[in-house]
């Protein structure tokens, strides 16, 4: 029987064309992604960091999947990198997590931002690995209101110093490079961002968070800066523009969490499949009782809604990808990314509450594959903006500007 990732690789190519290096890109993602299936189980049962991503990831040359061939990456295309990420996600999002931060939220942003000294200098080492990237803009006091933020920088010369800590940063102990947003001092506007690095003096991890409740194969850290040194070469589009690039990395990012939500769906329905073919009770399979047949039903329509919406969202980011001059592709990309990530975190987390329910008491063990779903995917309905965050912002595209309820 047709596998549901090759399904999905058949569907899109009625969408788009799709190359040859698009499916050779496929098939090292799958290839990634079944010497990873172990190793990210034995991780999260050990409650620790999975180092073997990155490794396997480089193994395979793909962490740069969406980097432009120029600079040494893949050049897939948005429909094509979601495609991938939808593939990681029936890991589960903990693999999701690193893929999507240091590609969607780090390397894209370069791409889209930076120099092309900083695309030379810092893209071709991200497509290899030889850097990982993370994307640091939540604090203690700033998390849904990113214009509160208290990091601050001072110029001297041509050099910019920050001042500030950051809070829930994902690949935050392990990344090399960390796009990092600040005020200037004493100021609440003029947001920057800056590349900032890992190794310069000043740059501290103050802890690593580990006290999640789900989550535990992505890493998680608490960052302060003291007096942090960044060249001017290292500010990631104008100074003063540091919001917008924070809002264009989370476009890229919700399309990458949602694509990685489907593969949680994807891994939930296979599950569900194997468990209730096997296990008896009254005499049957479970799943030819018909309420357990239910919840198989309900995983299946909670995939099926949220597969085309999430590729609607990676070709309307291409539609404005290929006119930038046109704001009106860029708000129906951000707005249909946030509809996109909204719809899929919650469809996957009731999928993967449904296949608790299928798996019963062992479904409740956290041994079960099932019970790892559903306490990584619930933080997809948090990070990349709430639940109540995409909402409002959802709402205030059907009521106008006017109604925008968060400014
Ligand atoms: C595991 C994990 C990884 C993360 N990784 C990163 C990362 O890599 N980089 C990064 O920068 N951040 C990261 N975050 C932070 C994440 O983006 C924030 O947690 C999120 O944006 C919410 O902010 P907050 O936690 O401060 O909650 P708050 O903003 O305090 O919100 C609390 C509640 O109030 C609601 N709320 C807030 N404002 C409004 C409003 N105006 N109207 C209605 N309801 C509202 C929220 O929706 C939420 O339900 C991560 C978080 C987690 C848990």
């Amino acid at each position: 029987m047709e596998k549901l990732f090759e399904r999905s690789i058949r569907d899109a190519s009625k969408l788009m064309n799709l190359t040859e290096d698009d499916h050779d890109l496929f098939q090292r993602v799958d290839r990634a992604c079944d010497e990873l299936l172990i190793p990210e189980f034995e991780k999260y049962m050990e409650r620790k960091y999975n180092d073997k991503v990155p490794e396997v990831l480089k193994k395979h040359h793909l962490m740069g999947i969406p980097i432009s061939k120029k600079y040494g990456g893949d050049g897939a295309r948005p429909l094509v990198h979601s495609l991938a990420i939808e593939r990681f996600g029936q890991l589960g999002l903990g693999v999701v997590t690193f893929v999507d931060v240091h590609q969607s939220l780090g390397s894209l942003t370069i791409q889209e931002w930076g120099t092309e000294e900083q695309k030379q200098r810092y893209l071709t080492k991200a497509a290899t690995g030889e850097i990982v990237l993370a994307y640091a803009l939540t604090e203690p006091e700033a998390g849904s209101d990113p214009g509160s933020l208290k990091t601050q920088f001072r110029k001297d010369g041509s050099d910019y110093y920050l001042t500030g800590s950051k809070y829930l940063i994902s690949n935050g102990s392990v990344a090399d490079r960390l796009i990092v947003f600040a005020y200037p001092e004493g100021q609440t506007k003029g947001m920057t961002a800056f590349l900032v690095d890992a190794r310069e003096k000043g740059f501290a991890v103050d802890m690593k968070l580990e006290e999640k409740m789900g989550l535990f194969t992505s890493d998680t850290a608490m960052l302060s800066f003291d007096d942090l040194r960044v060249p001017r070469d290292d500010i990631i589009g104008e100074e003063g523009r540091g919001l917008a690039v924070a809002y264009s990395a989370l476009l890229n990012g919700r399309i990458g969490i949602a694509s990685g939500c489907l593969g949680v769906m994807e891994d939930c329905l296979n599950q569900v499949k194997e468990r209730t073919s096997s296990r008896m009770q009254h005499g049957k399979a479970i799943g030819k009782h018909q309420l357990i047949q239910r919840h198989i039903a309900r995983i299946s329509s909670n995939l099926e809604s949220s597969r085309w919406l999430v590729y609607q969202a990676a070709l309307k980011k291409e539609d404005y990808e290929n006119n930038k001059a046109d704001l009106g592709l860029r708000s129906e990309a951000d707005r249909i990314s946030a509809v996109a990530k909204y719809v899929a975190s919650k469809a996957a987390f009731d999928s993967a509450d449904s296949a608790v329910q299928c798996f019963g008491g062992f479904g409740y063990s956290i041994l079960s594959p099932v019970a790892k779903h559903l306490i990584d995917t619930r933080v997809a309905r948090i990070y990349e903006g709430t639940d109540e965050v995409m909402e409002l912002k959802i709402a205030s595209t059907v009521l106008g500007k006017e109604f925008e309820a968060y400014r």
